[in-house]
């Protein structure tokens, strides 16, 4: 900035410094705003990713330093007042004042929500024990690096991202695994039965062993340390470590102690605005109105931060915004790396067309109703995903033989 430019006299405050507050916060710098941008974190570390935490980082093969969004020279190079550690207690929307834990308040003149999720707990006896792990933030993922070692008895409970990504960097670092979900497959609510299969049967292939329709009883321990994981059918799996990843809630304490309206997240619209106009939200934590799925959807992945925040940020300087990206997500497990584009869980969709190798694990699936595809996910396969996307948006009526058939291209779909 030149000494002759006169800065904006307002503040935006962005809580919860996680990934989509970090772009959120970038973004109102790239987008010109001169200024105050206070961005708020409870955690002590600078903004970072979290798909690291149950793939790469885990595994040791991604260093710490690749996590961060950005270093702490870029925050004030940017001017952007970042504060870490510090809860904010409260808002008070008609001051248009945050207050912190300390008491302090600062004022705004617009106020982003990115407050992000809190894992579920597992509520049975022994889950307080030693041993038992949770993967949210950077020191859980550093605590179970620690812990996955070759011959380490792991019991992962819960078969839905986190609990598959981490029995594939255990199984990878050379820890026995057994695996306990509730369901009848891992990852059935969000993928449906044909697609949960390729998943189940990859770690049974992996040397998983795959509990399911079951679920946990009672964590046991000896000397204060888990020892075995009793199951709901009443068998004994030994274990020196547990994972619990059984989904998470979204924080929204906040917004509800301030009188948002809030229903599975924080209400917003298509422009991340919540019911109040001076307040967005983004993120895990928002439940946005979206355009192009004709429904309100809360998406809780790396994307939509990624994606979300800078939408937000946009909105809070006045410019038009629809938030109405096609949801992606992405996962890599042992030597399968797959993308999702859309949604399509288990009662939205009437069939699912695979094209390429399911066996081989090498292959394109579309969820279709009414002919149209709602969602496609390519397994091993690049450089496809612009082309699914384009065809969930179109809503078009396609062929499922041709969209099955590898020799005609996506694009002529
Ligand atoms: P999740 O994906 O919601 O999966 C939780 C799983 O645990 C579900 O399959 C659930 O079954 C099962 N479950 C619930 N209660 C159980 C119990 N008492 N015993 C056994 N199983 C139980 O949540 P997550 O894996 O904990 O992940 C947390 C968040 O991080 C999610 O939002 C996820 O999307 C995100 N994440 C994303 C990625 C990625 O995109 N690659 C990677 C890691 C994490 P039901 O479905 O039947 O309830």
């Amino acid at each position: 900035m030149t000494g002759s430019t006169a800065r904006d006299g307002r503040t935006f405050v962005v809580v919860g410094a996680s990934l989509a507050g970090a772009k959120a916060a970038e973004t109102l710098r790239e987008e010109g705003f001169t200024g105050r941008v206070v961005l708020l974190g409870e955690e002590p570390e600078l903004p970072y990713e979290r798909p690291p935490l149950s793939k790469g980082y885990l595994l040791g093969s991604d260093e710490r330093g690749s996590v961060f969004v950005h270093d702490r020279a870029w925050y004030d190079e940017q001017r952007i007042e970042l504060h870490t550690g510090v809860r904010v207690e409260a808002i008070d929307r008609d001051a248009h004042t945050v207050s912190l834990v300390d008491g302090e308040r600062i004022g705004y003149d617009a106020l982003l929500l990115t407050t992000g999720s809190v894992v579920r707990e597992l509520p049975v006896p022994g889950a307080d024990l030693a041993g038992v792990h949770y993967l949210r933030r950077i020191e859980h993922s550093d605590a179970l690096r620690d812990r996955l070692t070759d011959g380490t008895r792991v019991v992962v409970v819960g078969g839905g991202w986190i609990g598959l990504e981490v029995a594939a960097a255990a199984r990878t670092r050379g820890a026995a695994v057994t695996l306990v979900e509730i369901d009848a497959l891992p990852l059935r609510r969000v993928l449906g039965d044909e697609v949960a299969q390729v998943f189940a049967d990859l770690h049974v292939a992996h040397g998983v062993d795959l509990r399911l329709g079951t679920g946990v009883r009672e964590i046991v321990g000896a000397g204060g340390h888990v020892a075995s994981v009793t199951l709901d059918d009443g068998s004994s799996v030994p274990a020196d470590v547990v994972v619990v990843g059984i989904g998470i809630t979204p924080a929204v304490e906040l917004a509800r102690g301030a009188g948002l309206d809030v229903d599975d997240g924080v209400l917003v619209d298509a422009s991340l605005r919540t019911s109040d106009p001076r307040v967005w939200a983004a993120g895990d934590v928002a439940n946005v109105q979206h355009p192009l799925l004709g429904r309100r959807v809360r998406v809780e992945h790396w994307a939509n931060a990624l994606h979300g925040g800078p939408a937000a940020a946009r909105s809070m300087l006045g410019q038009e915004v629809v938030y109405d990206r096609v949801p992606y997500f992405f996962t890599d497990q042992y030597d399968l790396g797959m993308e999702y584009s859309g949604l399509a869980g288990p009662g939205d969709y009437e069939r699912v067309v695979f094209r390429g190798d399911v066996a081989g694990r090498e292959f394109i699936a579309f969820w279709l109703a009414d002919g149209r595809v709602l969602a496609g996910m390519n397994v091993n396969v690049w450089d496809v995903t612009e082309d699914v996307e384009r065809l969930v948006r179109s809503g078009e009526r396609v062929d499922p033989a041709r969209l099955a058939d590898p020799a005609v291209s996506l694009a002529e779909v």
